[in-house]
């Protein structure tokens, strides 16, 4: 697991919960940086362009019952060897990135490093990445954490992640 810049998780924390004259004494303070190298960004919760750019997306076409990429466009809704094959229990599912990289390292940090100032653009990049589900969504259950694993994580990862879709508006089209 590499190393996400330190100094981000205070600064993060105040900034959510500021607003007007506190807000840009924050932002003064410690100034926006992106959260996978700690590069000056413009705004908070976002990647500068090189870590944006190394970041490994799923884009279209994708398996439309595992989310997964298939090698080339097989019509509106193309299945993968896998779904055709052992179909899922559920419907669909969709992520934002493959398990590689700088996503790996974002999501080791934010489930086992107490970073869940991640939760906030984790959340808004999965929200995006599944907008065709949300749209048709009324309720967004997270996946439940057994007590003892919740006493020593002291959160729900699962539970921060389905707040931050939560706030996703996919009728209005997004963030
Ligand atoms: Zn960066």
């Amino acid at each position: 697991m590499s190393r996400l810049p330190d100094g981000l998780c205070l600064a993060t924390h105040l900034r959510h919960g500021a607003k007007g004259t506190f807000g840009a004494l924050v932002d003064l303070l410690w100034p926006p940086s992106c959260i996978g190298c700690g590069a000056a960004v413009i705004e908070p919760d976002r990647f500068c362009a090189t870590c944006w750019q190394g970041l490994p997306f799923i884009s279209p076409p994708v398996c439309q019952r595992y989310g997964v990429p298939v090698p080339f466009d097989l019509g509106p809704e193309p299945l993968s060897p896998l779904a055709v094959s052992d179909p899922p229990v559920f419907e669909r599912a969709r992520a934002a990135f493959r398990y590689d990289g700088l996503a790996r390292d974002l999501v080791h940090h934010f489930k086992c490093g107490d970073r869940t100032e991640l939760a906030r653009p984790m959340g808004r990049l999965m929200a995006e990445a599944g907008k065709a589900l949300l749209y048709d969504t009324s309720l967004i259950v997270p996946v439940p954490l057994h007590r003892f694993r919740f006493l020593g994580r002291r959160f729900n990862q699962a539970a921060l992640l389905a707040k931050e879709i939560g706030v996703f508006d996919a009728k209005a089209g997004g963030l």
